[in-house]
């Protein structure tokens, strides 16, 4: 039996809000489980070696719920529009590049080895419209050791006349993907890009193969004022953003809806009773300028909320850099809320990119016995210290400032895929 022993001040997040620390603790792993987290080497794994990591941190690696792999060559760039123009004027035209096969190769490669390095081991991502690049970037992150779902991106409107389907196009080549998929830790998810961009008919056919393959999807929701206009154009029929989603069978307990920046009461209440996750990604709301989410309203009303970075709209590939992003955005909301909503604080961020996830890979929150081994060890010994600091006050610090080389070691499932 292969038995990992990691040695560290292993730190967790069990519950919202609250951190679990053992100081100078064991944390085992047996087949790839965790076994549990103990203050002493219990006897049965004495004789296995240990991976002594010293004084530094070990904790749960990151879930990335929401991001596009064909915006990564544009990350950083193209700020300065609003959703529909950006899509239009960047994003599109950048998507549209991964019909090469070899330039995808190449992209996707380093993608992979930088999710890798940033302690990200779990993502829900969207792809292109192209079904052979979906399949390069699938095999680009298994072979790095990541895991996770990917969609192969369906659009058959608005897309310009370089990124664009056909619907039967669309259909037909989901199918074969579908068939072709065939990958131990990056499983398929089906993923209309967002209602302005798929016809009825093409959402319809999406819900059928949703349902009879058993997928789970991801899409888009009430991200911005000028995309809500435009989908209330596109379906007069529907009162809300969600029912153009609902009506096709792409609504449920594994749907993954990002941003709902602007979903009011009733939509955030038709997300809950249906268990749809809502993945909130504070960086790209700011980037864009769509707005601030009321997250910490989601929470109390008992919505699933997880984080994204989705990059390119957000900025940056770091989850670390995403929970502050989330934190400061929940002050900006604060603020907008007349001092009424709470913040989110660090140990609350930190849940929503790790623990909160936990569920939608069938797993259970922090270090829980059973679940597989995602960790990353992060040093802080070379930043300034004015006194000695507590674990916990290293551990904030560390979400905010790393210096060029902290994260030791990344595994997942089980395997070291970093360091
Ligand atoms: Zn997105």
């Amino acid at each position: 039996m292969e038995i990992r022993i990691i040695k560290g001040n292993i730190i967790s997040a069990p519950e919202f809000g609250k951190l679990d620390i053992t100081e100078n603790g064991y944390l085992i792993a047996a087949e790839g489980k965790i076994r549990g987290i103990y203050q002493k080497v219990p006897q049965e794994y004495a004789e296995h070696p240990i991976e002594d990591y010293g004084d530094a941190l070990v904790m749960q690696s990151f879930a990335d719920m929401h991001l596009h792999a064909p915006q990564y060559p544009m990350l950083g760039m193209g700020m300065d529009m609003p959703l529909l123009d950006w899509l239009n004027t960047y994003t599109f035209p950048t998507e549209a590049c991964f019909k090469d096969n070899e330039f995808a190769r190449k992209t996707y490669h380093r993608l992979a080895q930088e999710l890798a390095a940033k302690g990200t081991t779990r993502v829900c991502m969207f792809s292109s419209i192209h079904r052979e690049a979906t399949l390069i970037l699938m095999e680009e992150l298994e072979n790095a050791g990541i895991t996770g779902y990917v969609g192969k991106v369906n659009m058959d409107r608005n897309g310009g006349k370089d990124y664009q389907e056909t619907t039967e196009e669309s259909i037909s080549e989901t199918i074969k993907w579908l068939d072709e998929c065939n990958f131990e830790h990056i499983k398929p998810m089906l993923t209309p890009r967002f209602t302005p961009a798929c016809t009825d008919e093409l959402m319809q056919e999406l819900g059928r193969i949703a349902k009879e393959k058993n997928l789970p999807i991801q899409s888009h929701l009430s991200e911005n004022t000028g995309e809500l206009a435009l989908v209330k154009q596109l379906h007069p029929d529907c009162d809300q953003y969600w029912e153009t989603y609902e009506k096709y069978g792409l609504w449920n307990d594994r749907t993954l809806m990002a941003h709902c920046v602007w979903s009011d009461e009733s939509e955030r209440k038709a997300i809950r009773d249906a268990g749809v996750w809502t993945v909130h990604c504070a960086a790209s709301n700011e980037n864009l300028v769509s707005g601030y989410a009321p997250v910490r309203r989601m929470l109390d009303e008992g919505l699933n909320v997880v984080l994204g970075s989705d990059i390119a709209g957000g900025d940056h590939l770091s989850m670390f850099k995403n929970i502050t992003a989330a934190i400061r955005a929940s002050k900006a909301r604060r603020i907008m809320d007349d001092w009424k909503t709470d913040f989110l604080t660090v140990e609350e961020a930190f849940y929503l990119s790790t623990s909160a996830a936990a569920p939608f890979f069938g797993e259970k929150p922090g270090f829980a016995p059973g679940n597989s081994l995602h960790a990353i060890v992060v040093e802080d010994e070379s930043l300034p210290m004015v006194r000695p600091l507590s674990v916990e006050e290293r551990f904030e610090r560390c979400v905010y400032r790393r210096e060029h080389g902290a994260m030791l070691a990344v595994y997942s499932e089980g395997k070291k895929i970093y360091g």
